[in-house]
């Protein structure tokens, strides 16, 4: 995955969007699929406000087995199908080698989540196919972590990887993560596949992810994941980090004035 080899840029097409071209890739939608109607409400207003994918979790990896798991198999369907309805690509995520195909089916980009970054098996199994990976960083994964995981996907022939900073563990017990901007910029000089940021479980708080999806762009990432929820109060996870549709707009205008081509 390193510049060495590639000193241009790569670009990852994403069922025909170019991610880490000029356009920022905006990935936005709840945590987790809750229901038809949940899904539909928010997409609607996330296309209208320029995103090009429809992110939402089916399979959650979730810190405790007794907060909701997700919907499965029935939430892809959900995601495919409302986002087929309003003209967005489907990223979501993977959580077990197992699943990849299943996903795959109704997926476009699949994610791996922060908890499964050094799940090797896993890896090795995406890095046999062609289907674009969103890869997240580890909860306290160094960038060097981060790059090596990264090779065990390319090694196996996929060269279709797109890497998410979402924040990392550190001291602080404010913030949900401490959002690691350097490791924006670090990745942008290290690698040549696009990097992109995660504003909303980076910093776990609503009033703050604004702030940090500017900063992300202005440090140069090539999009941004947002959650967002119509009634993020009633969230069956990461409300108090999703933003209401009318903040995920001013966002995007803000964001706009940063990098133009949005
Ligand atoms: C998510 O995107 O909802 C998620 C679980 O992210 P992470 O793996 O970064 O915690
Ligand atoms: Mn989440």
């Amino acid at each position: 995955v390193s510049r060495d080899f590639h000193p241009s840029n790569s670009i990852v097409d994403v069922a025909g969007f170019p991610v880490g071209g000029e356009q920022l890739a905006i990935m936005a939608g709840p945590c987790s699929v809750e229901s038809y109607d949940q899904l539909y409400e928010v997409a609607i207003k996330v296309k209208a406000a320029g995103a090009q994918f429809l992110r939402g979790g089916a399979f959650k990896p979730r810190t405790s087995p007794y907060d909701f798991q997700g919907l499965g198999l029935e939430g892809l369907k959900i995601l495919r199908d409302v986002a087929d309805k309003t003209d967005l690509r489907v990223v979501t995520e993977v959580v077990d080698k197992d699943d990849i195909e299943l996903v795959a089916e109704y997926a476009d980009l699949l994610q791996v989540g922060a908890r499964n970054m050094q799940n090797f098996q896993m890896l090795k199994a995406l890095g046999r196919t062609q289907t674009p990976v969103l890869f997240k960083r580890g909860l306290s994964a160094t960038i060097s972590e981060w790059l090596n995981a990264a090779e065990y996907i390319a090694a196996g022939g996929n060269g279709n990887i797109i890497f998410c900073e979402r924040g990392i563990r550190t001291y602080e017990t404010y913030t949900r993560n401490t959002m690691d901007l350097n490791a924006v910029a670090a990745l942008k000089e290290l690698t040549h596949f696009p990097v992109i940021a995660d504003p909303s479980h980076g910093t776990g708080r609503w009033q703050m992810v604004r702030p940090l999806a500017r900063a992300s762009v202005a440090v140069g990432a090539d999009g941004l994941i947002i959650e967002v929820h119509c009634h993020p109060e009633c969230a069956l996870s990461d409300g108090d980090q999703s933003l209401v549709p009318r903040n995920f707009e001013q966002l995007m205008d803000e964001v706009r004035q940063i990098a133009p081509a949005v």
